[in-house]
């Protein structure tokens, strides 16, 4: 469980978070949207202990969190696909340690989920915007981190290529249950993805209000109905 404590946060003199709280429980996918440069970046940075803030705390599973949180992943906005790295090779990357099994055959796994088969041993230069942004989905999947925090992820897509990864996403979070904090600018996206909407006001920014989304959520639909979905 997050739970977000009347956080703060100004560079110098300018006041970009104006007092956030809010609480995503396990297994929740909550997005949280707001006008362009309103501090969504910023307030997604503090909640994923990435940034300090000025005011206010972040606890998970009721402890304070000060630095990045090892049981989540962060797809960023701009994107962090190592360039002199082979598509298998960037899955790869967080997979430290043992305990994963033969690390090559589970990248190709999620490189396969999210439809780059064929393109393993490929370099970023190789793909286009669409592909590289599936590199970081897989790429922050294949760890199974217990929570996503995703930076609109989606914004660079077609509009074809958007609904693909969409789906591909709520598919894939149908099998494997993460937690989900999704910043967008897009309040469609927004009520096609989350549980719970968080609208954030301009800078300083608050929490201006809040919506449940309607159940059953297309997240809950079944594999066949999520294949017609697709088709
Ligand atoms: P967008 O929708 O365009 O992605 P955003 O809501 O994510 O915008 P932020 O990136 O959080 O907005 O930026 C909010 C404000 O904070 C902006 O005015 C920006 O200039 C400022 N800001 C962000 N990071 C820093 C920083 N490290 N130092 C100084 N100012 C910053
Ligand atoms: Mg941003």
């Amino acid at each position: 469980k997050i739970v977000v404590k009347e956080i703060k946060k100004s560079f110098k003199d300018l006041p970009v978070v104006g007092g956030v709280s809010l609480d995503v429980r396990d297994g929740e996918f909550v997005a949280i949207v707001g006008p362009s440069g309103c501090g969504k970046s910023t307030l997604m940075k503090i909640i994923a202990g990435f940034e300090q803030p000025t005011e206010g705390e972040v606890r998970i599973d009721g402890m304070v969190r000060r630095g990045p949180n090892p049981k989540g992943i962060s797809i960023s906005q701009h994107g962090s696909v190592f360039p002199w790295l082979t598509v298998q090779q960037n899955l790869m990357f967080g997979l430290t340690g043992d305990g994963h099994g033969d690390k090559s055959a589970l990248a190709d796994h999620y490189a396969e989920m999210v439809g780059l088969k064929g393109f393993e041993s490929s370099y970023p230069h190789e793909l286009s915007g669409g592909m590289l942004k599936r590199v970081e989905l897989a790429r922050a999947l294949v760890v199974k981190p217990e929570i996503l925090y995703m930076d609109e992820p989606f914004s660079a897509l077609d509009a074809l290529m958007n609904l693909k990864m969409r789906t591909e996403l709520l598919r894939i979070l149908a099998e494997e249950r993460h937690t989900v904090i999704l910043i967008t600018h897009d309040v469609e996206e927004a009520l096609f993805m989350a549980d719970r909407i968080l609208v954030l006001s301009p800078r300083p920014t608050r929490i201006q209000a809040t919506f449940e989304v309607p159940q059953p959520h297309p997240r809950k639909l079944s594999q066949p109905q999520f294949q017609e979905m697709k088709e």
